[in-house]
């Protein structure tokens, strides 16, 4: 199936390691011309790696998504440097883990501007651009704590159902626009990110890494830890205009871990 993604330009926030860089990566297998932003120089490296690995031109900015400032800055290099904006995928690292009684307040306004309103601006200033495209698409990037909430991860279950709800609504006020807005939740999927989660719980448990993994792998029908690659696989198609009369679709990418009927 051809994608039809050649010569379209994607933008991915948060993407030198992780799901971000996997997403970008396979948007440029297919010949999408890529943006990137991370706060380190390290998008620097994972920019290079891209466009050595598949010859297309992939473009690094240092910005912090928590910054408007710096998502302005983000939107109008990208369109300055490609020409417009086709698709935008929001990603912001994860807030920070602990329980309700673990987080203080100003925690958690930090992490509502980290998951949530760094979502909200990317959008607003995308906006203008994404309405000269003629296959505009947004997804954002959320997680399945918005279906089945997670143990020891408060701020997650609760900030990214609003992200939910910005898709969705997004989804059907912009569809005279002709702009798709879906989202993907991933479940369990081995990154850096839960790399450092998996350490947290052995830390506490006293188990070691394999019984860890395992526990969490029984957790799944198929009976492992997605890969980041599997993840942008989909990231990807649903982005693309191959994914044309898709619009407002919640999709769990989670080998089968959320059990509810809807
Ligand atoms: P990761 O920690 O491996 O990568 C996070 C990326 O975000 C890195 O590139 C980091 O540099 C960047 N980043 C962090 N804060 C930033 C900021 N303020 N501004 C710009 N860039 C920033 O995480 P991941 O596993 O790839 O997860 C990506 C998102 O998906 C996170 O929000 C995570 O919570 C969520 N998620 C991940 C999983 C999973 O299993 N991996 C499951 C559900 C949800």
């Amino acid at each position: 199936m051809d994608l039809q993604l050649r010569g379209k330009v994607a933008l991915i926030t948060a993407a030198s390691k992780g799901l971000g860089k996997a997403t970008a990566r396979q948007f440029a297998r297919e010949g999408a011309k890529v943006a990137i932003c991370a706060r380190s120089e390290s998008i620097d490296t994972t920019a290079a790696e891209i466009a050595s690995e598949t010859g297309t031109e992939v473009l690094s900015l240092r910005a912090d998504v928590t910054s408007q400032a710096d998502i302005e800055r983000v939107i109008n290099t990208t369109v300055e440097r490609f020409g417009g904006l086709d698709i935008l995928v929001t990603n912001a690292g994860g807030p920070p883990a602990g329980t309700f009684d673990d987080i203080d307040l100003a925690t958690w306004e930090t992490s509502i501007n980290l998951t949530l309103l760094s979502a909200v601006r990317l959008v607003k200033f995308a906006l203008p651009h994404l309405r000269q495209s003629t296959t505009p698409a947004i997804l954002t990037i959320t997680s399945t704590s918005t279906k089945q909430p997670v143990e020891n991860l408060v701020l997650s279950n609760s900030i990214r159902l609003a992200v939910i709800g910005l898709t969705k609504t997004l989804s059907q006020e912009l569809g005279s626009d002709k702009i798709r807005v879906n989202s993907i939740l991933p479940g369990w999927t081995y990154t850096e990110r839960v790399e450092e989660l998996i350490n947290a719980r052995i830390a506490k448990s006293g188990e070691t890494k394999e019984a860890e993994i395992a526990r969490v792998s029984a957790t799944v029908p198929l009976g492992r830890i997605g890969t980041p690659e599997e993840f942008a696989n989909v990231a990807v198609f649903l982005s693309s205009p191959a994914a044309s009369f898709v619009n407002g679709v919640m999709l769990e990418v989670d080998g089968g871990a959320i059990q509810g009927t809807f």
